[in-house]
């Protein structure tokens, strides 16, 4: 879970509705907003480092590694961050792993009402043999 600052109030209302049931997931966020989310819920959060700092990079990388399966990431579609470029790589491996992202309440609302929340679900990692083969990359 991640939260830009003036997103963060959003999130902390969103996740208080929906306690109960993130209290039920392992939660990894980013520093300020893992702290906060901490506070006001009551739940154990794991935190990585706060997303200027290299959180958001470090988040990538558990998409990457199979250890993140759904993100909700409010950010801010008001102002520029100083890590945009962090934040734009995080959503790209996101999408590279197909993971569930939801950046608003209205998705995170439709995310976590899903039956896949409550049921096994593989997600198609698209295959990238093809991309792999060009000798480019290992
Ligand atoms: P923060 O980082 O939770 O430490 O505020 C979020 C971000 O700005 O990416």
């Amino acid at each position: 879970m991640v939260a830009h600052d003036n997103r963060k109030a959003d999130l902390i209302e969103w996740a208080t509705a929906n306690k109960e049931h993130l209290a039920q997931h392992d939660l990894i966020a980013t520093g300020t907003t893992g702290k906060l989310l901490e506070q006001m819920l009551g739940v154990p959060v794991k935190r990585v480092l706060s997303g200027p700092l290299g959180g958001d990079q470090q988040l990538g990388a558990m998409i990457a590694t199979g250890d993140i399966d759904v993100m909700i990431f409010f950010w801010d579609p008001m102002e520029a961050q100083p890590h945009d470029s962090d934040v734009k790589a995080l959503l790209r491996l996101g999408v590279a792993w197909n993971i569930p992202m939801a950046m608003d309440r209205a998705t995170a609302d439709f995310l976590m009402t899903s039956p896949y929340m409550k049921s096994e679900y593989e997600a198609d990692v698209p295959d990238y043999t093809g991309y792999l083969s060009r000798g480019i990359h290992t």
